[in-house]
């Protein structure tokens, strides 16, 4: 993030104080300009999906899980102005309610007239991933396949497994349910990183803007703390806004495998990006709470089976809060590997079979399960950030 002249890729940072209309709108106005405008990137007649980020569990917007209606609404403004075809959409459970309507994205797009799809009533097709380092073939939405432009609306927030979720991360949404939770269960570690890396090469969408006007910290992506921002970031390169993003947040990028991935694969750039707006050291945030990492950063070097067999005990869990407990079995139905059981009323998880997938922690919305952090593992952590920390200024 240097101001050469050979830079190569863009990302736009602007301030944004809240989602009132007014300052929303000429906030997103001036991301999309110091791109070049969003003729750029869509044109009359095109067909856009507008993919959010609308994470289960239904939530209201105010709990900064769901790309928040109000960004969604000002994008909309913007792209129904270029006369294309818009249309917004991701993939919910319908068996826990309309959590459509519990954001209120429903809402907007009646009022504005565009059409909001449930990614699964299109139903999904088998593609095959050119390149692909697990995945040579899966199945996505035929919402998005038949898309001409896929604009990416991510929110920024933490995430208990894979660190950061962004840009990259919100193409999982396009696959099936199905797929989501096997691809938990057959791909950890690495493996699971490269599976979101195969997706994000099959989908490529062509323009991203991020909602981090008020992000999630901490116990991402479902049951962090919300945590004011007040930034919209823009950009072609899903992987150069996502880098942006962590470096507005603090987090050392490399934790976030899936993002060196991505660039060593020439699917984006982490190193040579021009920022444009504001300077990212005015807009740090110096104490953002980054959450409790789980493994990958062991995972990254080690194989697979020896992680398995040595680094289990340094994962972080997920632990139930019995006082917070429904009983809905939302997490017994996310989880993978059956690891769940509802006893009397409460969640309890077998620790045997758990994959630390995290899962239920997503689907939890109840705040009733936390990401128990291992002792072990956080000193771990803190003594590789340490020696790399040593390293780069040129001690070891
Ligand atoms: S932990 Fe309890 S409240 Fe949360 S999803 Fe599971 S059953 Fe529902
Ligand atoms: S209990 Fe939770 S973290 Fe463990 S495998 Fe099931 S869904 Fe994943």
């Amino acid at each position: 993030m240097k101001s050469s002249s050979d830079l190569v890729t863009k990302v736009s940072l602007v301030r944004c104080p809240s989602y009132e209309e007014a300052p929303l709108l000429s906030s997103l106005q001036q991301a999309l300009d110091l791109l070049g405008g969003i003729k750029q990137f869509v044109r009359r007649g095109q067909r856009v999906l507008v993919k959010v980020n609308h994470l289960p569990p239904p939530s209201v917007a105010e709990r900064g899980i769901v790309t928040h209606p109000a960004f969604v609404e000002q994008v909309l403004t913007v792209l129904l102005e270029t006369g294309a075809q818009v249309r917004v959409g991701d993939d919910i459970n319908p068996a826990q309610g309309d959590g459509f309507a519990i954001s209120g994205l429903r809402q907007v797009c009646q009022k504005l007239g565009v059409k909001l799809v449930n990614l699964r009533e299109e139903g999904f097709q088998l593609v095959s991933i050119p390149g692909a380092e697990v995945l040579p073939t899966t199945y996505l939405a035929r919402a998005v396949l038949e898309a001409d432009v896929i604009v990416n609306l991510p929110k920024f927030k933490t995430h208990s497994l894979t660190v950061f979720t962004g840009a990259i991360k919100n193409i999982y949404g396009c696959l099936p349910e199905g797929l989501r939770v096997r691809y938990h269960r057959e791909f950890q570690g690495p493996k699971f990183h490269s599976v979101l890396v195969d997706l994000f090469s099959a989908v490529r969408p062509q323009l991203h803007i991020m909602d981090a006007i008020v992000g999630m910290e901490g116990d991402g992506p479902a049951n962090g703390d919300i945590r004011k921002i007040g930034l919209v970031l823009a950009g072609s390169d899903g992987v150069a806004l996502d880098r942006v993003a962590l470096a507005v947040a603090g987090i050392d990028p490399e934790q976030v495998y899936y993002l060196k991935k991505a660039a060593s694969r020439g699917l984006g750039f982490i190193n040579r990006i021009q920022v444009l707006g504001e300077n990212i050291d005015g807009v740090r945030i110096p104490d953002f709470k980054s959450g409790s990492v789980s493994s990958q950063i062991i995972k990254r070097w080690v194989p697979d089976f020896v992680f398995r067999a040595i680094c289990r005990s340094f994962e972080s869990h997920p632990e139930v809060i019995a006082e917070n407990c429904e009983g809905c079995q939302a997490c017994e139905k996310a989880c993978p590997v059956k690891a769940i059981r509802i006893c009397q009323g409460v969640a309890k998880i077998n620790r045997h079979r758990c994959i630390a997938c995290m899962c239920c922690h997503e689907a939890c919305r109840f705040q009733a399960i936390r990401s128990q952090k291992s002792m072990i593992g956080r000193l771990i952590i803190t003594v590789v950030r340490y020696l790399r920390r040593l390293r780069s200024h040129g001690v070891s």
